[in-house]
């Protein structure tokens, strides 16, 4: 085995197969871009070496960059992960040339199958089943139109050199053709450099069944069966199953044993998937094979206990397979779901920005989490924008779709759109428990698959209202604290006061609606005016952010993530999205002008925070003013320092009084 590897990508790939390298004792490299500094698959590595500007054109594609890293930190082996350089027969060239172990198959393997065309013309040597079609080198319109005719329509026009989805275009009559023709190519020169083109029948909703496969330097080849990857959109993967759900025994043996001979046929070592499209009648056909690890491939190691990273770094060290075709079996059931920072809505458009706040499930035997982001990473323009992949596994599929239900509603994220709850409606949708899966699936369950959030409810209010109170009674505290009179009545936290039934009104916009809640201090919390009638609400917040309530005698726990005035309310069911509105803040800040702060209306100052000399932050509470019954927390408009102090508590101020005064900073 080698002693040191290199990593040629970067976020939840590269950390996972630094994970299995440091479980093996090899020493790990890392790579990265300019973006990437602080990414975690840099700090997870042994050593990191830059090795460009963000476009990964100039870093993660750049073969010369990629391959100077290695040479520098003295890899004797690099990983492409997959995406990037994985797939690409230069890259792998040049490592051999440069003496370094390319983690994959051989390079004219990865060539040959690098061609959807050429890989189909030697799958039909093979005698493996392909889509009929046409897969021939001459490229006129004229014989491609021919050959979609002699096919019949529907047809899909594909980019030979296609991945991702890439260049491809459904024609369903012949009128259609010309202009796919002239799109297909457009897109596959722009995304490959290639605009070779195949032509093939366009399957009825068929469903995508991949045959994981793998093969040693000693021509022994064995498949891990099958993953079902049918739910897609844009003809992208995102929920994937092992084994297929319904999938007939016999099916997959045959399934299997066409795999094994496509990569026998290609001298094929190491990890490798073989893609088919299986119709209702049971009929398969060959449309590609992926010479590299698959994105889902972690369902796969969940159903047969195997690391299929170990896998590839032992074989490509020259050690045959660790196990045996008659040694492997499918145990249980797997599903992996793609997180994207992407917006359903509109049609998964790809969002960017930073993640202020994420907390995945808890990892266990039944949940596994495979990310390279944190809390505050930024998810970029620049790279993929998956967040995470979530893998769950039980002992049948029930069971796994149950944990995939209860792992997606605990997964929080709060900063970028993403496609959790799209993910949890279709994890609930009766169709997918079912196991009735194709590639239509999403277009034909669009209707219950894109949820409208619906107003929030009662108890959701209460949370967020919760909180925003157990904020302010934990600043209240903390200025108490600092207070040269601790004792002072006007700092108590619990809301008590002289006289008066104190309260606070709540304003949260949520969408287009507007709630305004009223809630009473009582002794023991408080009591919120609900349309359903009072309801006595009381929590603690835990040290982890973890919303702990009392909401009428029912206790629960919940997450409320507070972002600039958003508050997201997650744990109970899909997150909902919240804006605490306040309308003194937002006058208060309108009305800081000259270094002073003016009352954005009369009340009386209930509580001061700050006193003469504090250096405050931006956002940092300094008093609260009560008016019409309310209170207002008014809050610093800019960092600076406080000169003056004009009210003490249970002072009147009237509007446009000064309440204090900040120190005129030099420069500011
Ligand atoms: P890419 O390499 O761009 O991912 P693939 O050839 O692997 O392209 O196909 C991706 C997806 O497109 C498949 O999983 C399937 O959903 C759909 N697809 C591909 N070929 C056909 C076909 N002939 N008929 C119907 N759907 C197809």
């Amino acid at each position: 085995m080698f002693d040191s590897l290199l990593i040629a990508n970067r976020g939840e790939i590269a950390c996972r197969v630094i994970r299995t390298a440091r479980r093996l004792g090899i020493r790990t490299i890392a790579v990265y871009s300019e973006a990437d500094a602080r990414s975690r698959h840099v700090a997870m590595a042994d050593r990191a070496v830059a090795i460009g500007p963000a476009p990964a054109r100039e870093s993660y594609l750049s073969i010369a960059a990629v391959l100077k890293a290695a040479k520098e930190a003295g890899a004797q082996a690099i990983h492409p992960g997959y995406g990037f350089l994985s797939e690409n027969a230069d890259f792998a060239q040049a490592c051999q040339a440069a003496g370094i172990v390319f983690v994959g198959p051989p390079v004219e393997a990865i060539r040959i199958m690098g061609s959807k065309s050429e890989s189909k013309r030697l799958m039909e040597k093979a005698g493996v089943p392909l889509v009929p079609g046409y897969h021939g080198t001459d490229q006129s319109d004229a014989t491609l139109a021919e050959a979609a005719r002699a096919i019949g329509f529907p047809v899909l026009v594909k980019a030979s050199a296609g991945g991702g989805g890439k260049g491809m275009r459904v024609v369903r009559e012949v009128q259609g053709l010309a202009e796919a023709i002239a799109g297909a190519r457009r897109e596959a020169k722009a995304a490959f450099g290639d605009d070779s083109l195949l032509v093939e029948k366009y399957l009825d909703r068929p469903r995508h069944v991949e045959i994981q496969i793998f093969a040693d330097g000693q021509g022994r080849v064995v498949h891990l069966f099958e993953r079902d990857c049918s739910l897609q959109r844009r003809h992208q993967k995102v929920i994937e199953e092992a084994p297929a759900p319904g999938l007939d025994p016999n099916l997959r043996a045959s399934m299997g044993r066409a795999a094994v001979a496509a990569a026998a046929a290609v001298g094929y070592v190491g990890a490798g998937t073989v893609e088919f499209l299986k119709a209702a009648d049971g009929s398969f056909y060959f449309i590609e094979m992926n010479t590299r690890l698959q994105v889902e491939h972690p369902v796969t190691e969940m159903i047969t206990g195997q690391d299929l990273v170990e896998w590839q770094l032992r074989v490509a060290a020259g050690e045959p397979l660790p196990l045996q075709q008659n040694e492997l079996a499918i145990k249980g059931h797997a599903f992996e779901a793609r997180i994207y920072a992407e917006d359903p809505a509109r049609d998964f458009l790809p969002a960017t920005g930073r993640l202020v706040h994420l907390r995945p499930p808890t990892e266990g035997p039944h949940v596994r989490v495979d990310t390279g982001v944190g809390s505050g990473d930024e998810i970029s323009i620049h790279y993929d924008p998956m967040i995470a992949k979530l893998i769950c596994w039980d002992a049948d599929r029930n069971r796994a779709l149950q944990r995939l239900k209860a792992a997606l509603a605990d997964y929080q994220v709060v900063g970028v759109a993403t496609n959790l709850a799209f993910l949890g409606s279709v994890a609930a949708h009766p169709a997918f428990a079912e196991g009735a899966v194709d590639t239509g699936f999403f277009e034909r369950h669009k209707a219950d698959l894109f949820p409208e959030p619906g107003p929030a409810s009662e108890r959701v209010l209460a949370l967020a209202s919760l909180d925003v109170l157990l904020e302010r009674a934990a600043e209240a505290e903390a200025a108490a604290r600092q207070s040269s009179d601790p004792h002072s009545p006007w700092h108590t936290t619990s809301g008590w006061r002289l006289n008066d039934d104190n309260h606070h009104v709540l304003i949260f916009k949520d969408g287009a609606t507007e709630h305004r809640l009223t809630l009473h201090y009582r002794p023991q919390g408080w009591v919120m005016d609900l349309p359903s009638g009072p309801l006595r609400v009381n929590g603690v917040l835990d040290a982890d952010g973890t919303l702990r309530a009392d909401l009428g005698g029912i206790r629960l726990a919940a997450t409320v993530i507070r972002h600039g005035d958003e508050r997201v309310v997650m744990g109970l069911g899909p997150s909902h999205r919240l804006i605490l509105f306040d309308p003194a803040a937002q006058a208060a800040e309108s009305e800081a002008q000259g270094g002073s702060l003016v009352a954005p209306m009369p009340g009386k100052v209930t509580q001061v925070f700050v006193k003469a000399g504090d250096r405050v932050a931006r956002g940092a509470p300094l008093l609260v003013i009560e008016a019409m019954k309310m209170e207002h927390t008014i809050r610093a408009p800019a960092d600076g320092v406080v000169a003056k102090l004009n009210f003490a508590p249970g002072d009147q101020a009237s509007d446009g009084d000064v309440l204090l005064a900040f120190a005129d900073e030099e420069g500011g």
